[in-house]
């Protein structure tokens, strides 16, 4: 048979959109989309025939069914989200790439009632007039941590922004050269600062900075003092940093506000854990930050926000900077975190009921039978792979705790008959998008990131893919 014949053998649009599976795709996908999908299927197929050879050419039928087939999943590939949920089998707790914290399931209904409904968001119910967005968060933020007043916006990197630009406009900010933190994605205090539009003042050299490298700093432009939190790094050995307490007893400095880039807030102070100490909130409040900017979906496991507290006087500054306009946050945003802030109420539920705090201190006991429950689910799968349960290191991630290493226990998965990068792959590509990491020539899923309810669809889809 020569090419021109098999072309002719292709169906039209028309015939195509006659076939019955095709007119049930029509009563539920829009028709342009089942169209787009029908065009491009049989162009599809047009070029394969031509790019065939002679001995291919032979053998090719073309089958109606088939082409139908692929019409039907092209047009449900376009209509399918590109964002959509997956497995965290990395055991990277705050995994920025996948989105940092979960939500607790304790915030799911407020989400729902605002999401969907009218809210008071900027209305004052009690008054029955205009109210503010910010005001719904002040009093829960206050009783946390102890500051006067409230700021959110989009998030930590706007908040630092935001703070700048208010503050330190056509003016000078001091640093310590320890602390000229560049975080994932490229932001960096510096770069900031130069779109703030104040000027950086560094100090001190990198492993120390004395309080005298401060006060040689400071002159009549000197607009505030920041620190930040060198959340993502450490510098070890033979160091020294002046802390905001120290600053604050300066006589020199008492008119000078100090800020600080807090990175990951934390409101619970997790040394009570087993974990190593992060400085809280309300130990920055406490030692008399004047104001303090942190993110809402890192160690504090809400949503993605920028929080910013502290004096009332600077707090009222930024409210009224046209930047916060640009800067502000959904009702979604202020939902969640206001649902996510309550569950701090009682400490005890928090590290239970929020994912990020209950994953990063899960004991070693936990991880491992949950380890041993998932272990046996794919030993009963009886696939052709050596499959063991192993000690793992886990990582809290978002730039948050870089030393902290926290014991875990792994599945690893050895395929016999192919690659473990193609098994990486297919997991990854499969319905459940299983997220997990290749050690060498082992698949490695950490339980520490898996909840027991997706335990199924990794043996679903393990079931799947050695079949
Ligand atoms: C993560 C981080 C930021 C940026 O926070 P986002 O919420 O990601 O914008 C800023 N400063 C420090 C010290 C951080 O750790």
């Amino acid at each position: 048979m020569n090419k021109g014949k098999i072309l002719s053998k292709l169906p039209s649009v028309d015939k195509v959109l006659s076939n019955y599976k095709i007119e049930d795709l029509l009563n539920n996908y829009p028709r342009q989309l089942v169209l787009e999908s029908i065009r491009e299927i049989i162009e599809l197929k047009r070029k394969e025939i031509i790019n065939l050879d002679e001995d291919s050419l032979s053998l090719f039928d073309i089958k109606e069914e088939t082409l139908v087939d692929d019409i039907i999943n092209s047009t449900k590939n376009k209509f399918q989200l590109s964002i959509k949920r997956v497995i965290n089998g990395t055991g990277i707790v705050i995994h920025t790439n996948l989105g940092r914290s979960k939500l607790s399931p304790k915030v799911k209904e407020e989400l729902i009632q605002i999401g969907f409904g009218y809210s008071n968001l900027e209305y004052n119910l009690s008054k029955g007039k205009r109210g503010s967005r910010y005001d719904h968060l002040v009093d829960i933020i206050k009783r946390l941590t102890g500051a006067e007043d409230v700021l959110i916006v989009n998030n930590n990197a706007a908040a630092v922004l935001l703070v700048l630009n208010t503050m330190a406009k056509d003016g000078e900010v001091v640093v310590s050269r320890g602390e000229l933190v560049e975080v994932g994605g490229s932001f960096r205090i510096s770069s900031i600062m130069e779109i703030g539009s104040g000027r950086l003042v560094e100090v001190g050299s990198t492993n120390k900075t004395h309080i005298q490298d401060y006060k040689d700093a400071i002159s009549e432009n000197t607009k505030a003092i920041m620190k930040v939190h060198t959340s993502n790094y450490r510098i070890l050995g033979f160091t020294e940093s002046v802390e905001i307490d120290e600053l604050k007893r300066q006589e020199e400095f008492k008119d000078i506000p100090i800020i600080e880039d807090l990175g990951s807030g934390v409101f619970i102070d997790l040394s009570k854990y087993g974990l190593s100490y992060e400085p809280t909130v309300i130990d920055s409040i406490k030692k008399g930050a004047d104001v303090v900017t942190f993110s809402g979906d890192k160690m504090l496991g809400g949503p993605q926000a920028g929080i910013i507290v502290g004096k009332k006087k600077y707090i009222e500054k930024m409210k009224k900077n046209q930047l916060t306009r640009a800067l502000r946050v959904d009702k979604m945003t202020i939902a969640a975190l206001e649902a996510t802030l309550r569950i701090y109420l009682d400490e005890e539920d928090a590290i239970k009921s929020i994912p990020t705090l209950r994953m990063i201190t899960y004991s070693i006991e936990e991880l491992e039978i949950k380890a041993t429950i998932l272990l046996s689910k794919i030993i009963d799968l009886n696939i052709d792979a050596e499959v063991e349960k192993e000690k793992g290191i886990s990582q809290v991630g978002g730039g948050s705790m870089p030393l902290e290493r926290l014991d875990t226990y792994v599945i690893t998965i050895k395929p016999n008959k192919f690659s473990v990068s193609y098994l990486e792959k297919k997991l990854r590509n499969s319905e459940s998008h299983i997220i997990g990491r290749i050690n060498e020539d082992k698949y490695i899923l950490d339980v520490r990131t898996i909840e027991k309810d997706e335990f199924d669809f990794i043996i679903k889809e393990l079931k799947d893919i050695f079949n």
